[in-house]
């Protein structure tokens, strides 16, 4: 993974010794600031600004991973919202070494359902992406469209700027650690007796939690919300086509980034065409007099509008003309032909003029009728 060297501190604003509450009023009012619903005009740039400033925060706002940002310039070897490991104790060094050569957690085989806790941590993870489907009419998905849709997804609460925080309230000593921000564990094995000290999960090591969580989002630091939205749908999208929104899906947890809005575009079926593939049928019927001598008739096309096509004479029924390229999008926009099945109406009636006629032509050929 490449690096980016960012400095969160500019991101955020503050000067390299800002307090915790600088920090987190900076966020607040930047994250309010540069939510993407409120610059629909340059929405990638506010989506881009808003990911670096949950980023920042969410290193900035955790005393270790701050500590670790000011000695090396970037925290952990994996992207800034996965937990970083940090501080482990001996003990811990050395079973994941054996986590490793075994491939699956030693601590469940020692301690059992203790170390399921760990897995409760509360850090900054990436919200889930939320799938939508849009149907379009044949026309629009050839020409593309602009369709607003309505849908609920978890934002970030505005409150307390997605901490889970209620704002102002203080914190006090966590009473999981005592304040400590480690916890000691005395364990029995068939290795002898060894005491193992981790990071406490339940204030991340910091030996303080918030004295009251968020009224708005008790804690979770994410509300649900109605949004609308105007997807566009770009010309020539294939049917089942995905469409990816970045930042469009859930809000990320305690201060991680937004998911995304994954679109899948369907066709609606078309009473005018049949479908082979890519391929477009459209059916025809046109009179015997018309096969025998030609004539030229009407087509409408998928995208709209018609088409002139040419049937010359002589033309068998059931003949397939083939418009290249005005069928349905396929991969990279590559449109399927068009195809007009031509079929021949051999008339059931005729009139005694018209019959006179055929039975003298008939007569002509020398070819026997009734
Ligand atoms: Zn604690
Ligand atoms: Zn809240």
């Amino acid at each position: 993974m490449k690096r980016e060297k960012k400095d969160y501190y500019e991101i955020l604003g503050v000067p390299r010794n800002a307090t915790q509450e600088e920090i987190r009023k900076a966020y607040k009012k930047l994250v309010k600031e540069w939510h993407p619903d409120r610059h629909p005009e340059n929405r990638k740039e506010a989506e881009q600004r808003f990911k670096e400033i949950q980023e920042a925060y969410e290193v900035l706002s955790d005393p270790q991973k701050r500590a670790m940002y000011d000695r090396f310039g970037y925290v952990g070897e994996q992207p800034v919202y996965q937990e970083a490991e940090t501080g482990s104790s001996f003990f811990e060094d050395v079973f994941r070494e054996f986590e490793n050569i075994f491939n699956r957690d030693i601590f469940d085989v020692f301690f059992g359902e203790e170390s399921g806790r760990r897995e409760r941590r509360k850090y900054a993870r990436r919200g889930e992406d939320i799938r939508y489907t849009i149907e379009v009419n044949l026309s629009d998905l050839i020409n593309g469209t602009e369709i607003p849709i309505e849908y609920e997804r978890y934002e970030t609460c505005l409150r307390c700027g997605g901490t889970g925080v209620e704002p102002d309230s203080g914190y006090i000593g966590c009473p999981r650690c005592g304040g400590t921000g480690r916890i000691r564990e005395e364990k029995r094995s068939f290795f002898g007796y060894f005491v193992s000290e981790r990071t406490c999960d339940e204030c991340g090591g910091t030996g303080r939690v918030p004295r009251e969580l968020c009224h708005e989002c008790g804690g979770s630091g994410r509300v649900l919300r109605r949004v609308r939205r105007t997807i566009k749908i770009p010309p020539n999208i294939e049917d089942g086509g995905h469409l990816r929104i970045s930042g469009g899906g859930n809000a990320g947890y305690y201060g991680g980034p937004y998911g995304d809005l994954i679109i899948t575009v369907r066709v609606k079926s078309d009473s005018k065409f049949r479908r082979s593939g890519r391929d477009l049928i459209y059916d025809i019927t046109i009179d015997y007099l018309q096969a025998i001598l030609g004539t030229t008739v009407e087509i409408p096309l998928p995208e709209g509008g018609t088409t002139m096509l040419k049937i010359p004479p002589g033309t068998q029924p059931e003949t397939v003309f083939r418009l290249k390229g005005k069928g349905l999008p396929g991969e990279y926009g590559r449109r399927g032909d068009l195809l007009v099945n031509v079929h021949v109406e051999i008339p059931k009636n005729l009139s005694r003029e018209e019959r006179k006629i055929l039975e003298d032509l008939a007569k002509r050929r020398g070819i026997p009728v009734a």
